[in-house]
């Protein structure tokens, strides 16, 4: 039950409420000439990324060359090291384009985020381990693997710099992960030790971020691909670019022609300078009470990560001021990232009047009652908090697209993550900020939903791995 109901407030309130809502209005909404400046500097930075080394945003060569076949063919173990969870899968691709599937999942704890690494990588193997014993055996207890290695692709989501296929130097944990003595190490070291501490019977073929797992993986249903995005607890996008015009490749002598798959680690965007980027000062709060402050300013203001805590920052500056909430014990929503940004995908999609879903939440989770005005107020808030971040997410999109001349013969993104799949609107909301961005011509790029891409993407890119070791490319 509600202490009361809008039309008991003093009108006063009523006013206040929607003179707040004015103010964020005015903070967290981006026009589209903004967005355009947003775009210009973001095509610097990739730029200045393929340049040389180490710049803000890496543009990382994963040494993936080119697209599948979709010949691909046979049985490949993908080991995908998530935000969230960790997931094994035996993907059997059939050579026509069509692929199976089987997989597991166990949930990361926060412990396991923040202990040592090569424990972090022993817990993978232990998985993998498992997985192998359980669903590799048939039902005589005989091991399908026939004495043969599996080849593996480890789906590894954190910024890497690489120099081959099967290996990579992080160069930053990102999405709240922080496992010591992993930094600036060799992951694909560390995790082959792993392997062979086990005795596992499988061969790392490559490691893979998820991006440029998902952008092979939706070219190979999908040949009108040309950008993969991830809108998850992390945000990032991968491309193909050719490697005469990456000048920091010239070392490496390969063959002008070739493409090469770039992983932009696009969520490093404006860190450190913050030049570019219109932050609040809850997006600074946020940033400075992480575990990576400076780092991530792009993906910070989009990710899933963090959208819940934004909003929870502006309720609780509300809170303070006196404004919401009046005479009630708030004590459950001053915990950092309590709010999840499940939460504003339900708000934004209450169906009812009353907004009986708003109801719930608060009442449920933080044992707050509230008002229809405020839940008018939180319902707009978590509007322009998601607006905001699928703008940017345009914004990112476009200086791809811009650099590499598509808006005229049109492209397509795939995309996945939660934000992307769960959050209603948010891929229209795309679409709208690449019109505002481009114009009319901004029709021309779509994003549709991706296939899986840290799964069926890894173990397409174990395949072609194998085939060009075999021709001894590698
Ligand atoms: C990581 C990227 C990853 C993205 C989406 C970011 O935090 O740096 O490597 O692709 O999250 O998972
Ligand atoms: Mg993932």
């Amino acid at each position: 039950t509600r202490t009361h109901d809008e039309e008991d407030l003093p009108h006063a309130t009523k006013r206040t409420m929607a003179d707040h809502l004015r103010k964020y209005e005015t903070l967290f909404t981006l026009t589209p000439q903004r967005m355009r400046m947003i775009v210009e500097a973001f095509k610097d930075s990739l730029e200045l990324g393929l340049e040389k080394p180490e710049q803000i945003v890496p543009m990382v060569p994963t040494f993936v060359f080119g697209w599948p076949t979709g010949k691909e063919l046979g049985d490949y173990l993908a080991l995908d090291l998530g935000g969230t969870n960790l997931r094994v899968c035996l993907v059997t691709l059939q050579g026509d384009g069509k692929f199976e599937i089987t997989q597991s999942k166990h949930r990361l704890t926060e412990e396991q985020k923040h202990d040592d690494g090569q424990k972090l990588f022993d817990f993978c193997a232990e998985c993998l381990k498992t997985f192998i014993d359980t669903t590799l055996r048939d039902d005589k207890g005989i091991h399908l693997t026939d004495g043969k290695k599996l080849p593996l692709g480890f789906t590894f989501s954190y910024p890497c710099s690489q120099d081959k296929i099967d290996h990579g130097v992080l160069i930053r944990w990102t999405k709240g992960f922080g496992a010591a003595n992993t930094e600036g190490n060799d992951v694909a070291a560390m995790f082959r030790k792993s392997l062979e501490k086990y005795e596992l019977p499988v061969t790392l073929e490559a490691l893979i971020n998820d991006t440029t797992g998902t952008l092979l993986a939706s070219h190979y249903v999908n040949p009108e691909t040309k950008i993969a995005c991830i809108f998850g607890t992390g945000c990032n996008a991968a491309y193909m670019e050719h490697v005469k015009d990456i000048p920091k490749m010239a070392k490496y002598k390969i063959d002008e022609k070739a493409d090469i798959a770039i992983n932009c680690e696009w969520g490093a965007f404006d860190s450190f300078e913050h030049e570019h980027l219109p932050r609040t000062k809850y997006d600074i709060i946020v940033d400075e009470t992480s575990n990576k402050p400076n780092e991530q300013a792009f993906e910070k203001l989009i990710s899933g990560r963090y959208l819940g805590e934004i909003l929870r920052l502006v309720i609780c500056e509300l809170i303070d001021e006196g404004v919401l909430f009046l005479g009630q014990n708030t004590y459950k929503l001053e915990s950092p990232y309590v709010f999840e940004t499940a939460f504003l995908s339900l708000m934004e999609s209450d169906p009812t009047d009353e907004l009986l879903m708003i109801i719930g939440i608060f009442s449920h989770f933080f044992a707050v009652e509230t008002t229809l005005a405020e839940r008018q107020f939180f319902r707009a808030l978590a509007k322009l908090i998601g607006k905001r971040a699928a703008r940017l997410s345009a914004c990112g999109i476009a200086s791809i697209v811009s650099r590499m001349g598509y808006l005229d013969e049109g492209c397509s993104v795939g995309a996945d993550g939660s934000l992307y799949n769960k959050y209603p609107k948010f891929a229209d909301r795309i679409h709208e900020g690449l019109v505002d961005i481009f114009g009319e011509k901004g029709r021309n790029i779509i994003t549709h939903h991706a296939e899986d891409g840290s799964g069926v993407g890894s173990a397409i890119i174990a395949a072609m791995t194998k085939v060009r070791k075999a021709s001894g490319l590698y």
